[in-house]
């Protein structure tokens, strides 16, 4: 099979001055407009998953999220425009919901495997053995059975991502204070925290926690730098992590998925005044942490919002 045809490039996004809070200015990163699959950081992540597997000639790919995941679809989408099989992994929690993030991931021809919490590792295992089993080379987005082994293709994304941050900031001199995002695996946020160490920036990178506790959430971003080997283990003992990462989990409202009125009017307010569509899950809970970190404290200078997409989520919200 050719997977060179039609290969998927992740184009530069564009940074825009949105507005004045207090006396902080806020931009905006629009990863949310990458031209596939409704944009967001999952596009610029699998097309790094997807130069993986055809680089080392896999012929099938196995996703793993909850019923809200954004990569199960992006990764779903992908396969079936290269053509290859796709599996998903599918957490069922209590709050279990169908969301179009699903269907569409089904339209593709996803095979979806549902597991409780506690089987994930199982129910990866069984999906790579169907898959062998039909004779496919699975890939497992994650790496092994135990979500590990994988972090130096997945930092690549934001690492890159980055890298159009700081030329953006010294093209144009405008130097960000602080850049927020929305926090899940904390993926996203230690590929930006690689960029800036590898050049050299100054930027405070702030995650806004959409599912844990911040203390789980810097444990995680720490995993993933050390074991995508951007700082080795002694490095991070030294370096202090816990302080050095930051992770905000006040924004949390009830874990995963669920949401108040704070987030909800946010996402009226961004699509209304500016036309840009937030999830209330992901970047729509990491807006409003910000703008409430930037009332709260009375902060000052230039922030960049990365603007992390979603947009299947926006439409559940719409319909709720
Ligand atoms: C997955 C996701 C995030 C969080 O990215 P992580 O790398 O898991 O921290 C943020 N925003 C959106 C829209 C996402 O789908």
């Amino acid at each position: 099979m050719d997977l060179d045809y039609r290969n998927i490039k992740i184009d530069k996004t564009k940074i825009d001055y949105l507005f004045n809070e207090g006396k902080a200015k806020i931009y905006i990163k629009r990863d949310d407009l990458i031209g596939f699959s409704f944009g967001g950081n999952k596009v610029r992540i699998a097309a790094e998953i997807f130069e993986e597997i055809r680089r080392k000639g896999y012929t099938a790919v196995i996703s793993y999220g909850s019923y809200a995941s954004n990569l199960n679809r992006v990764i779903a989408q992908m396969a079936c425009y290269y053509g290859i099989k796709c599996y998903i992994v599918c957490k069922q929690e209590k709050d279990f919901r169908t969301t179009a993030n699903m269907k569409l991931a089904e339209y593709s021809g996803a095979e979806y495997i549902y597991c409780d919490v506690l089987g994930v590792r199982e129910s990866i295992e069984k999906a790579i053995r169907i898959s062998e089993s039909r004779g496919e080379r699975p890939y497992y987005v994650y790496g092994n059975s135990l979500g590990e082994g994988n972090e130096e293709v997945l930092l690549r994304a934001y690492k890159k991502a980055y890298n159009e941050i700081k030329n953006y900031s010294d093209k144009n001199e405008i130097h960000f204070d602080s850049i927020y995002l929305a926090s899940g695996t904390g993926m996203t946020q230690a590929g930006l925290i690689a960029g800036r160490y590898e050049n050299k920036g100054k930027e405070e990178i702030r995650g806004i926690s959409v599912a844990r506790k911040a203390v789980e959430a810097k444990k995680a971003i720490v995993r993933n730098l050390v074991n995508g080997k951007i700082f080795e283990a002694s490095d991070i003992e030294m370096l202090n992590p816990l302080e050095m990462i930051k992770v905000n989990d006040l924004y949390l409202d009830g874990g995963y998925g669920f949401y108040g009125e704070g987030i909800a009017d946010t996402v009226k307010m961004m699509v209304s005044r500016f036309g840009i569509a937030l999830d209330p899950v992901y970047s729509g809970k990491a807006f409003y942490g910000m703008l409430s970190e930037i009332r709260k404290n009375d902060l000052e200078g230039s922030f960049l919002f990365i603007h992390t997409g979603g947009m299947p989520g926006f439409f559940d919200f719409m319909l709720k």
